[in-house]
């Protein structure tokens, strides 16, 4: 007796193994129809796929007058024979036995009864919702591209290092950190937070192994109330030793381009079914991006583009603003309509830790911005020359003894070396168009939210 996935039993090539051979399938109903004549048709689920498969319920079975009364989302194990139906060719199961084993309590009362249910409500019930067919091809595509990434950096020799959650450390230089405490907050005997990025950790490893990243949670204290900021999200940070920025361009644009075609190529029911859902009709945005269309530009390119636009008049448009949300949906779905990649912003907007380039004005960064969501990747050279770096401490008004571990490392086999951020939740939303973050993680956290 075999126990089979769905997605296995889909992919079955040569039915003829499977004559007579009896199979074990466990899953949850999605519908169930009786017909006069004695026989149920049941279609189940269990997750692997998008696909249901259809089981035949004859009435001689022992326990068919309970069967026949069950309703959508029982779940049940059931053994019977694969077979080929010819005329929708497709596998069905005739079933010789059927075990109950968890029934729909109420089903006037099943939160998910089979109606239409807002996204809205759904977020409600994190908990059920992964029992929909839209938030199970979204769980898949988020497997399938995470698991991408692993595969993409171990294949390039990339040793994956789990940084911090807890930390006394301020990444980014600003202060939407949360708050650890326990009881009167001496635990550590210093302030500490939830990591806002593992960089810096991951910056010390990589001065001594050259290559490394994580994929792992960040917290964030945004008050932003937008559809695409979380406060609990998920990054892929890499950082490589020796590495300039036209390295970290090339390793953001492969990345994307492996993870996003992979992830088509084994889960591409799963997003036409979610495109269809949100009302698009081509995966021309995916394409794009597998064969690396990107445009590359400066940052003072795009203010003087900016400055030309009659819609921005009153918006006093100069070097040195940062590019908004407004400017980053006119650029890439109205003027360049591509994916584009900014480089060298003005070194008053970005973080201390960013390498200053030779005009002492600009940083050598990157923020890689797409169609409908905007910024899913900033990266840059990390300012290594030490006066350097303790002058943008100082100017970033951070404690320079708390950066001191920080400091060592250019003091100890300085390295050049640069790296990247991707959120993998903007990631997901540009791949399935979801409109919002909340609905491509599990269990969303945002203000007012911390449920589940
Ligand atoms: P934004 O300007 O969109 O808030 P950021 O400049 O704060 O982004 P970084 O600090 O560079 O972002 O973080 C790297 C990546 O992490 C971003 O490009 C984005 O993909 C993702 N990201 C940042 N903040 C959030 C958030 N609150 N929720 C989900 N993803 C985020
Ligand atoms: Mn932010």
């Amino acid at each position: 007796m075999t126990l089979l996935s769905i997605s296995k039993i889909l992919k079955i090539k040569n039915i003829k193994k499977y004559k007579n051979k009896i199979i074990t399938i466990n899953g949850w109903i999605k519908t169930l129809r009786n017909s006069k004549i004695g026989i149920s048709f049941i279609d189940i689920n269990d997750g692997s796929s998008i696909n249901n498969i259809q089981i035949i319920v004859k009435k001689d079975l022992n326990n068919y007058n309970k069967i026949k009364k069950l309703t959508s989302g029982c779940a049940i194990k059931i053994m019977g024979i694969i077979i080929k139906n010819k005329k929708t060719n497709n596998y069905e199961i005739n079933v010789n036995y059927i075990k109950i084993l968890g029934k729909i309590n109420n089903p006037k009362k099943y939160p998910l009864s089979p109606k239409y249910h807002s996204l809205e409500y759904l977020r409600k019930i994190s908990h059920l919702r992964s029992k929909t067919k839209l938030f199970g091809a979204i769980s898949r595509i988020r497997n399938t591209f995470i698991f991408n990434l692993h595969k993409y950096l171990q294949s390039k020799n990339f040793l994956l290092i789990n940084t911090p959650i807890i930390t006394s450390l301020d990444t980014e230089g600003h202060s939407k950190m949360f708050n650890i405490k326990y009881k009167n907050n001496n635990f550590f005997n210093k302030k500490s937070y939830l990591s806002v990025s593992g960089q810096l950790n991951l910056e010390s490893y990589a001065c001594s192994l050259s290559k490394v990243y994580n994929i792992g949670p960040i917290f964030r204290a945004e008050n932003s109330n937008t559809k695409k900021h979380l406060s609990e999200f998920w990054m892929l940070e890499t950082e490589i030793a020796f590495y300039k920025l036209n390295k970290i361009i090339s390793l953001s644009k492969n990345i994307l381009s492996y993870c996003i075609k992979q992830t088509l190529k084994h889960n591409k029911q799963d997003i036409y079914f979610l495109l269809n859902f949100n009302k698009s009709n081509n995966i021309n945005h995916i394409t794009n991006i597998i064969e690396k269309k990107f445009i590359e530009i400066d940052y003072y390119k795009i203010i003087n583009i900016l400055k030309k636009q009659k819609i921005f008049k009153n918006d006093n448009i100069r070097w040195g603003i940062s590019i908004s949300t407004i400017y980053e949906k006119f650029l890439t779905e109205k003027y360049f309509k591509n994916a584009l990649i900014i480089k060298n912003y003005p070194k008053k907007i970005k973080p201390f830790y960013m390498k200053t380039n030779k005009d002492n004005k600009t940083v050598s960064c990157i923020d890689i911005l797409l169609p409908n969501i905007g910024e899913i990747i900033g990266g840059s050279v990390r300012e290594n020359d030490i006066n350097k770096l303790d002058k943008n401490i100082k100017k970033n008004k951070l404690n320079k003894k708390q950066y001191n571990w920080y400091r060592d490392l250019r003091k100890y086999g300085n390295t050049p070396h640069s790296g990247f951020g991707l959120g993998i939740e903007r990631i997901i939303m540009y791949i399935t168009k979801m409109q919002n973050i909340r609905d491509v993680i599990p269990f969303p956290k945002y203000p007012n939210y911390s449920n589940f």
